[in-house]
């Protein structure tokens, strides 16, 4: 496949290498001339701009890679005068949306593409930078059977397990639905271990029964957030992410946002919303979201 490839940032520049490795034709290009020089010094093919990138690859596939939904729609329809994506896409191109953003922000995204001629997927992930680095990512995929299927082969060159959520926008919905239910299990985890502490019940003992029992989540056995029951945990190594607060928060804004357009009666998924922006702003944007236990700690009596 001929690929433009949008956004060359942590996940995307080792994604489009892992694109390139799989023999696909890919040019890419970056806002950031940072991450452009990475591109190059790595053997990317880049162009000028991104409108530049879809027309010098002649490119069956675009895939952006970007922090927001504002910089999609921006990038997907032009902004400040300059020439947008779906304006110099060959028609029927189809664009693959990997970045976060929300659903509302997804729909408008395939609206545009599909007004334009174009077929669209969202298709964000989850896995973080080592599972870009290591083709291991997870692509959650919201759009139409045939676009998901001329779409599969490209994902599995980039990730481990590909699942069609729905239609369009339905892959941030499922991976907004996940991370919510991940902050809130992440915090109840931290909360129990620290009650635990209180009355005298070892790290180990707790690990012990609940993992086998049915207080087991990833939050515990993977994620665990104190020392000792799983080395390889990020509190082994004084919280370096793994996933850090800042994208947690990025994230819980996001499921806060499907909340309030829904009317759903999510308390526990506020909650968490706020507890991550407290902890993201302060100490937590760099370390992991199971830090969240030591603010717990810091906190109780
Ligand atoms: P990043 O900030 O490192 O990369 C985004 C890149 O997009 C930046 O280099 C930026 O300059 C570029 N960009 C923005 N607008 C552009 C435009 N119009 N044209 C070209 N380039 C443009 O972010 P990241 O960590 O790579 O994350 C990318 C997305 O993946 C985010 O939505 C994030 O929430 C999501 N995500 C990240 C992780 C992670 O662990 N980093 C894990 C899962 C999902």
């Amino acid at each position: 496949m001929r690929i433009a490839f949008l956004g060359l940032g942590h996940m995307g520049l080792p994604m489009a290498r892992n694109l390139a490795t799989a023999g696909h034709e890919i040019v890419g290009f970056d806002v950031f001339q940072g991450a452009m020089d990475a591109a190059a010094q790595g053997g990317l093919a880049v162009a000028e701009s991104g409108p530049a990138a879809v027309t010098t690859a002649r490119a069956d596939i675009v895939i952006t890679m970007f922090q927001s939904g504002a910089q999609v729609l921006d990038a997907y329809r032009g902004a400040d005068g300059a020439q947008g994506l779906l304006a110099v896409a060959a028609p029927g191109t189809l664009f693959i949306d990997s970045s976060t953003i929300s659903v509302d922000d997804a729909r408008a995204a395939h609206a545009l593409a599909e007004a334009a001629g174009h077929r669209s997927l969202d298709a964000p992930v989850s896995g973080g930078v080592v599972g870009a680095e290591n083709a291991t990512l997870a692509f959650m995929v919201g759009g139409s059977d045939d676009d998901f299927e001329t779409a599969r082969p490209v994902l599995e060159a980039m990730g481990r397990r590909i699942v069609h959520c729905g239609g369009a926008g339905l892959g941030q919905a499922a991976k907004v639905c996940n991370n919510m239910i991940l902050a809130v299990s992440q915090i109840a985890v931290a909360e129990a271990f620290v009650l635990g502490e209180r009355l005298g019940l070892s790290h180990q003992a707790l690990f012990d029964v609940a993992s086998n029992a049915s207080g087991q989540c990833w939050a515990l056995t993977t994620n665990c957030p104190v020392p000792g029951p799983v080395p390889s945990s990020p509190a082994n190594r004084d919280y370096q992410p793994g996933f850090a607060g800042a994208l947690m928060n990025k994230d819980l804004g996001l499921a806060e946002h499907a909340i309030m357009s829904t009317g759903v009666d999510a308390q526990m998924g506020m909650l968490a919303r706020r507890i991550y922006q407290e902890y993201a702003d302060g100490s937590g944007a760099g370390q992991d979201f199971s830090g969240i236990i030591n603010t717990i700690r810091e906190f109780s009596d």
